[in-house]
């Protein structure tokens, strides 16, 4: 039997005068790992944020688990777990007493806290770095050891804003195996970035926003076999600068791109 465990009818919202997501849809099945990508600027935070309950639309309707809710109800619902794009300091503390704060704050004590520490740092490989200090630790691990603190309340619906975002390959692989690990587990998990390749590779679905639009969605193969499908981007340049492929990659362009008679700089 199908379940939907996120249905999105007409989201919109608009900052000042500039709409950012547009009469947005969207569905997504328990159990998938739905990519979610877009450019810069296309809106996927600000969603990612009102599904989390932690921004208000001006409309449209989110359901979770076939019901309806309110921003207010999504913030604390049990179900929905929020990992945002986290680049900012750490406490003075080591990545157990990181743990254990977070664990106490959701209630659990005692025996129940150290099993939920041990039982989360284990699910990311953290339980051997649990005595090193979180602020000296590297991106990846970081945005590791967020995943295990964003576990500890068992949600069943995961949003995961850019979490491979400046991540080396081996860290993105990290991540992946832990996402698949989740899924098997039977979670729905929600990931963000403006690389459709990164996404591709680790998803089971991929939704497409564009200017506040979801322009498509479904299963990664289908997304993919329509990128081969569409027209690749050919331009010729005398020079190739890092700007340039700055510009491309952030627009999510770079999959597509034939440079010709190029000198990369
Ligand atoms: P993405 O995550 O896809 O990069 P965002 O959801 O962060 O996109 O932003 C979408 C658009 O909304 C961008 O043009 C951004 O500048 C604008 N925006 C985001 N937050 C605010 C805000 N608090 N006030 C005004 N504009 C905002």
């Amino acid at each position: 039997m199908v379940i939907i465990m996120l249905e999105i009818q007409d989201l919109s919202k608009e900052y000042d005068t500039h709409m950012v997501l547009d009469s947005m849809k969207l569905h997504i099945q328990k159990g998938e790992l739905f990519g979610l990508v877009g450019p810069n600027g296309a809106g996927k935070t600000t969603m990612i944020k009102i599904i989390a309950g932690l921004l208000e639309p001006d409309a449209g309707l989110v359901m979770i688990d076939g019901k309806r809710t309110t921003t207010k109800e999504r913030r604390t619902h049990a179900k929905i777990g929020y990992m945002p794009d986290y680049s900012g300091t750490y406490p003075n503390l080591t990545v157990y007493e990181y743990m254990d704060f977070y664990t106490q704050m959701n209630g659990y004590k005692g025996k129940d806290a150290k099993k939920k520490i041990e039982e989360n740092l284990e699910l990311v490989n953290l339980y051997s770095k649990k005595e090193e200090y979180v602020d000296v630790l590297s991106r990846g691990i970081k945005q590791r050891l967020c995943l295990a603190r964003c576990l500890i309340s068992e949600p069943e619906l995961l949003l995961l804003d850019e979490p491979t975002s400046g991540l080396d390959p081996r860290a993105r692989n990290d991540i992946r195996m832990i996402l698949n690990t989740l899924r098997e587990k039977g979670k729905t998990i929600i990931i963000s970035s403006h690389l459709l390749h990164d996404l591709s590779k680790m998803c089971s679905h991929i939704g497409i926003l564009d200017k506040g639009k979801m322009i498509t969605q479904g299963p990664v193969e289908d997304i993919l076999q329509m990128e081969e499908q569409a027209k690749p981007l050919r331009i010729r340049f005398t020079e190739v600068n890092a700007s340039l492929l700055k510009f491309l990659d952030s627009h999510a362009l770079i999959n597509n791109l034939t440079i010709d008679g190029a000198q990369a700089t």
